[in-house]
């Protein structure tokens, strides 16, 4: 018998899980733990909540937690409660698949202002993660600056832009909702330090912004470089840069019918966020674009702001006892390998790049090399104790553990206090959450 631990219960998490199952069948014990209560993640604290079909592939995730060989350990934080190395002892592999919670710093002056936010911390607000519920971003200026080309910059700038009506059947936490929807908010700015041809965002999610009931997209369209240069990119990029060419071409009628203006400003990189004791704006140096990267221009203008969200990459968080690629932001590691029994997936491995299913073959690919790190001797005999022994020092340590079945209890909880055509209110802190296993 094998015994795995995986750290994090997100799809990297799920799809190692099943991947591990695969390759060991029967021979293996796979605990799934994770520091929230409550399983999957991103898919619950990260995609968008209008996104209900893509949060949809939790329930492949469930099918792999309810199998006889894994089990869900919610409530425990590694690192504090369990230390990596005590893991190692009772546990033939450890694999951290961990994500990357923690926001890329903007390191610019101001930056430190009220109602500068990450995007960790600002989708977390909305989405009801613990850590964020009670950012309570001021929405009453008039203009919001969202730094970042990405896919996470359109999410924030549709959930900014969206009415009430717009997020039914989404599950946007009940605290979000009602701040939205006081929102003075009528102009977003969406900065970009490169140009059309270098975003990060996807056709599908771009798309979207032009089905907003009361925003529109606005692009320069001398921004856009000639139509003829576009045959040389990807095709999705190829698609999202015609999505650009069509913003542009909208008439100034349509646009007027439509009081939430959303704005591309390309070729800009964010230089200082002013004010004094207060968020005022935000100064910007224009760039051009040389060989794919930016250089300023000397060009330097102010947008006003009354909110800024800096939608500019993640990093992992670091765990006691495991070396960590500073200047990557996150775990050091071989393709995975961060030393012989520990292991590192997805995000916690490559940095936050790629889409949901990108995990799987990632997942399989660790559980691939745990399977000949077991053949070739790296793990040792197979005489570790695994879930009992883990259980017995939960116990001394006074730790209550959640399992699969309390998070079903939780889950129906959320699910009754719906309101109308949503799918669930989620519980926004950790006392509550365990409350309802009472
Ligand atoms: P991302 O795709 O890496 O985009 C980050 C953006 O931030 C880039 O435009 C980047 O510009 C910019 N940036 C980085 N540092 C900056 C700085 N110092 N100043 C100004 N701009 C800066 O990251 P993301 O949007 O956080 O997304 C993370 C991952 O999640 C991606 O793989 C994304 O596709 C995925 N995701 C997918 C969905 C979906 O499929 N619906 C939704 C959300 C997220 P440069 O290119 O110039 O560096």
């Amino acid at each position: 018998m094998r015994h795995v631990a995986i750290i994090g219960s997100g799809p990297a998490g799920y799809y190692t899980a099943e991947a591990v199952q695969k390759a060991f069948g029967e021979e293996a014990r796979i605990d799934v733990f994770d520091c929230l209560p409550v399983p999957y993640g991103l898919i619950r604290t990260g995609v968008a909540p209008d996104h209900q079909s893509i949060k949809g592939v939790s329930r492949r995730y469930e099918q792999t937690a309810l199998s006889e060989n894994v089990r869900f350990v919610g409530n425990i934080t590694v690192g504090k409660d369990v230390t990596i190395p005590e893991l190692q002892d009772l546990y033939d592999a450890v694999v951290l698949a961990t994500g990357a919670p923690v926001d890329r710093p903007l390191d610019l002056p101001g930056d430190d202002l009220p109602n500068v936010f990450g995007s960790a911390a600002f989708v977390g607000w909305y989405n009801g993660h613990p850590q964020f519920a009670d950012l309570a971003p001021d929405l009453s200026g008039k203009t919001a600056v969202v730094i970042g080309m990405g896919n996470v910059a359109l999410d924030v700038a549709r959930i900014l832009s969206k009415s009430r009506r717009e997020f039914e059947g989404s599950d946007i936490v009940g605290h979000a909702l009602d701040l939205l929807g006081q929102s003075r908010i009528e102009r977003i700015v969406i900065l970009g330090r490169r140009g059309p041809h270098q975003i990060m965002m996807t056709p599908k999610e771009l798309g979207e912004l032009a089905k907003l009931d009361r925003a529109s997209p606005h692009v320069d369209k001398r921004d856009l470089p000639d139509e003829g240069e576009d045959a040389i990119l990807e095709p999705g990029l190829r698609k999202s840069v015609t999505l650009l060419r069509g913003f542009a071409a909208i008439p100034e009628a349509i646009h007027a019918e439509k009081p939430i203006e959303i704005e591309f400003d390309f070729f800009a990189s964010p230089k200082a966020l002013i004010g004094n004791g207060r968020l005022e704006a935000i100064e910007v140096e224009r760039t051009e674009v040389r060989t794919g990267r930016a250089h300023g221009t000397g060009e330097i203008y102010r947008i006003p702001a009354g909110l800024v969200v800096c939608c500019i990459g993640y990093r992992s968080s670091p765990i006691p006892d495991v070396p960590f690629d500073e200047r990557q932001g996150r775990f050091a590691n071989d393709e995975g390998r961060i030393m012989p029994g520990l292991y590192c997936v997805g995000w916690a491995r490559r940095g936050p790049s790629g889409t949901i299913g990108t995990n799987r073959p990632d997942g399989f690919d660790i559980a691939d090399k745990i399977a000949q790190d077991a053949a070739s001797g790296v793990l040792g005999p197979a005489n570790k104790h695994g879930r009992p022994a883990f259980d017995t020092l939960a116990r001394e340590r006074g730790l209550k553990l959640v399992t699969f079945r309390d998070w079903k209890k939780i889950e129906e909880a959320e699910e009754r206090a719906a309101r109308d055509g949503a799918p669930r209110e989620k519980f926004v802190d950790i006392g509550s959450m365990m409350k309802a296993l009472d």
